[in-house]
């Protein structure tokens, strides 16, 4: 019996080809933008679907699974999986799949990048020289700081937290403090990592503050405008998680009351937009939501969510399987 999969966006061709090869049968949304919700409800409605693959820009609640009462499994071409209500999916006997892992490297380079970004003024140093305004060497101009014996201060000590330790420790010289529900002896091993039990004790040590937890109802606002209070005024804020997990707007007052002295993010509290006023801060680099954006981290979540339904309709244990507790 073949299989029928809905595909909510196009994904690399890696992914497709292994549905393809097992004789699966499956309809894809062609157009390059997130698939507007009425259009995926009304696609999922005309054929009976057995499995869907997602992108983190579809909520996958119970109305999509009233509309396709088919569904068996739901594998989200994504580490997180927020936007998949797994309660109401495990309720229904579903099963939920994510690509946990495929994007670590990608990720964790990216923090870096931003850091790096930040602490030595690049966005604003190349605006200077496209508006025409070098005029020569200047001592003063676009002095950043070094990362050499600061700290950066972790919350969420996962795949993507410790990586970023690693690269930050051992390449840049930090010293590293995390929080975490878990300890990580990896990277108390490995980089030194100093365990610190609450975020408003990590908060006030920190240099550069970087966020790797995922969004569930206990990290959404993890950090308020309390916490930045905490901050040194000298630190940065790296965010590359998911937007919830920070008060976006607080962060803005925050940077405006010189709370803290930048932030970089990637993820945004209501994506695609972002709070009033962001833009407009000159100590803030933007990005969109582009930290797995590379050509190996996509083509092995595209592969990595293929296989997740492949291993589910061969019978097998779906190794990436998201449980909740
Ligand atoms: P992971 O599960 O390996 O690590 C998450 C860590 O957060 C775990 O160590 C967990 O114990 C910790 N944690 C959970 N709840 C916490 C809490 N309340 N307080 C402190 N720590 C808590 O996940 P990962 O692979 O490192 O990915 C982390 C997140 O990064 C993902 O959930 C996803 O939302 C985000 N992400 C973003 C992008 C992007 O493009 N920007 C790409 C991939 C992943």
């Amino acid at each position: 019996m073949s299989h029928r999969i809905y595909i909510t966006r196009k994904i690399p061709d890696v992914g497709i080809k292994m549905l393809q090869d097992k004789g699966y049968e499956f309809d894809m949304y062609m157009e390059n933008q997130v698939i507007p919700r009425a259009e995926m409800l009304s696609a999922l409605k005309e054929k009976e679907y057995d499995a869907l693959l997602t992108l983190l820009t579809e909520h996958i609640d119970a109305e999509v699974f009233d509309t396709a009462p088919s569904v068996k499994i739901v594998s989200n071409y994504a580490v997180g999986f927020n936007n998949v209500d797994v309660v109401e999916a495990n309720k229904r006997g579903i099963v939920v799949a994510n690509t946990p892992g495929a994007s670590t490297s990608a990720v964790a380079e990216f923090t870096v990048a931003l850091i790096l970004a930040l602490t030595h003024k690049l966005i604003d140093a190349d605006q200077f020289m496209r508006d025409g305004k070098y005029k020569g060497w200047d001592p003063y101009i676009f002095l950043g700081t070094e990362l050499a014996g600061k700290t950066l201060g972790l919350i969420g000590a996962g795949r993507i937290g410790s990586e970023a330790a690693r690269m930050l420790s051992h390449g840049l010289g930090m010293k590293i403090k995390y929080y975490d529900t878990r300890r990580n002896d990896v990277i108390e091993k490995e980089c030194g990592a100093v365990f610190v039990s609450s975020i408003e004790e990590l908060l006030p040590l920190a240099d550069v503050v970087s966020i790797h937890v995922p969004l569930l109802p206990t990290t959404h606002h993890l950090l308020n405008r309390d916490h930045f209070k905490l901050m040194k005024k000298t630190a940065i804020l790296i965010n590359t998680s998911r937007g919830p997990v920070v008060d976006e707007t607080a962060l803005v007052t925050a940077l405006r009351e010189g709370l803290c002295a930048g932030a970089a993010l990637d993820v945004y509290e209501n994506e695609p937009h972002i709070a009033d006023g962001l833009d407009m801060l000159p100590n803030v680099i933007l990005t969109p939501h582009i930290g797995s954006a590379t050509d190996i981290a996509r083509d092995t979540m595209a592969v990595m969510a293929a296989q997740n339904i492949i291993e589910f309709f061969e019978g097998e244990e779906v190794k990436n399987k998201v449980v909740v507790s």
